[in-house]
This record gives structure tokens, sequence and C-alpha cells, in this order.
């Protein structure tokens, strides 16, 4: 598969998923654009070590996602930089546990805007560029928490149920064109937003940091192994691909079994 001469735009793809998505759509051609927080150092180092190791244009925006002027200028940076935007992977997300009598109205706000609001934006703006050319893909990186619920994620499992919602939507609004709108469904993948959980599990269970790990997995994921960046990113660059055409407003799971309990 070839993605040579499109160009994608990764929200969060400074950490984690994300960036085993800018990395596997990098590897198959397409010029990228970073979105993220980090040091500005840290991001000059990945950008050009990946345009050296793929051979590919990386570009970087600052959007803070949780604003719509912000992600408007994300799409527009990515015109300006590449001249169109075909892939758009709305990735960026944070979390917040706790139970909904104690959990803060900021993050609850937060989580909406970040992990819900954002996709709707990025795509209304991207997707008038995309009908320019009659191809487009989009793909939401949503979560098991849109499929099934956990305690003490209200806002999380909320959003990521809406962002299921928004994704057929788009499908079905794009359903006779040369775009595509997917989400995939990630579990339990090591990443810094999961080791932040593991750690709280730790402290508050006064366990091992490997025990709150092994915890974690064996409750939810029965393969008790973690999908990685690389596997999401792999998948993303398939839905990307002419072979999956047909693949439109579908959520798929990347769990090792979770949701097939
Ligand atoms: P992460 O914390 O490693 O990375 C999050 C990325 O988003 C970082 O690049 C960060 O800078 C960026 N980000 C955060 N807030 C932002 C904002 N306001 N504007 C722009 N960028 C922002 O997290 P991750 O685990 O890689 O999660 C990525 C996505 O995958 C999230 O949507 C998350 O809900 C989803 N997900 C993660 C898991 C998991 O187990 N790690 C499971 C299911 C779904």
């Amino acid at each position: 598969m070839s993605l040579a001469g499109k160009s994608a735009v990764v929200t969060g793809s400074t950490s984690g998923i994300g960036l085993g998505i800018a990395r596997a759509l990098a590897g198959a051609g397409a010029d990228i654009m970073l979105n993220g927080f980090g040091e500005p150092s840290a991001i000059d180092k990945l950008r050009s070590e990946m345009a050296r190791e793929f051979g590919v244009r990386i570009g970087f925006c600052d959007a803070n996602v949780a604003r719509a002027n912000d992600i408007s200028r994300l799409i527009d940076a990515t015109i300006k930089e590449f001249g169109r935007v075909d892939i758009l992977v709305n990735n960026a997300g944070i979390q917040y546990t706790a139970s909904i009598e104690k959990f803060p109205v900021d993050r609850w706000d937060a989580i909406i805007a970040i992990n819900l609001s954002s996709n709707f934006h990025a795509i209304r703006a991207a997707l008038p560029k995309m009908r320019e050319h009659n191809w487009g893909r989009i793909i939401n990186i949503a979560s098991t928490h849109g499929l099934v619920a956990s305690t003490d994620k209200a806002a999380y499992v909320a959003a990521k149920h809406g962002v299921i919602g928004l994704t057929k939507v788009v499908a079905l609004e794009t359903a006779t064109s040369g775009i595509t709108c997917n989400a995939i469904c990630p579990g339990w993948v090591l990443t810094p937003l999961v080791e932040e959980q593991i750690k709280g599990r730790a402290a508050c269970e006064k366990i091992s940091v490997d025990t709150a790990k092994a915890e974690l997995l064996s409750e939810k994921q029965p393969s008790h192994e973690f999908a990685t960046p690389a596997q999401i990113g792999a998948l993303t660059a398939f839905l990307c691909s002419e072979e999956a055409a047909q693949i439109r407003g579908a959520a798929l799971p990347v769990d090792g079994g979770w949701t097939a309990q």
C-alpha cells in the first residue's frame, strides 16, 4: 500500500498512540502534520528523525484541540504546508477518573471538548477539502469505552460513545463519495495516559506498579497483553488503503478480547 502524495493530520501525535499512527502513515509514504504538547526541542528532534527515517515531510502545529479556533488553524496549517488534507486522524484525548458525584465540572468540560467536540470541529473543517478531491479518510480514535462502560469514567465513556455516534453520521453523509469515516476502539495500550492510571492504582492499593499492570489487564483484557501503538497505527494505515474503501461507519476493537465478553 502506498500513501505517497497524501497528507495526513494526526491530532495528539507527540506521544503514545498518535505517534504510533503518525509513524505508520509516514511509513506508508504520507506527509504528516504532527500536533500535541511537548518540549519544542524534543518535537523538532522527532520531526527531523521521522523525516529522515521515512523520507516524507513532517510538519508540526501546536493547536490546542480544546479550542475550535485552534483546530481551524491546524487544518489551515496543513493546507498551507502540504497543499491538501487527505487523511484526518482524531486521536488527542485525556482521561480523569472519579465517581460521578465527585467528578469535577471542569474535568467533564475538558474531556468533552478534547475527546469529542474536537472531532466535530476537525471533521467540519477538513471535509470540504477532502470533497474537492473526492477522496478522504477520517479515522476517529475512540475506545472500548465507546462500546461498553466502566465505573469512574463518566466523561470519558460519554465522550467516546459520542465519537462512535459521530463516526456513523459522517460515514452516512459521505457514503456515496470517496471519503470514509471509521472509529478504532483500543483496549489497554501502554502509553503515558494509561501509565498514570496504573500509578494511581498502585498508590491507592499499596501494590507494585507491575502488580497494578497485571491487575488492570486481567480485569478487562482476556489476552492479558497490552495492544501497541504500532498495532493501532497499522490498522489506521489499512483503513487508508483502497482495499478498505467499503469499510464505512465501523467501530473496530483492538482490545485483546475485552468487548467479546
Ligand atoms: P497520551 O497521553 O500518550 O497522548 C495523548 C496525546 O494527545 C499527546 O500527544 C498529547 O500532547 C495530546 N494532547 C492532549 N491534550 C491535547 C490538546 N488539548 N490539544 C492537542 N493535543 C493534546 O495518550 P494515548 O494513550 O496515546 O491516547 C491517545 C488516544 O487514544 C486518546 O483519544 C485516548 O482516549 C485513546 N485511547 C487510549 C487507550 C490506552 O489504553 N492508552 C485506550 C483506548 C483509547
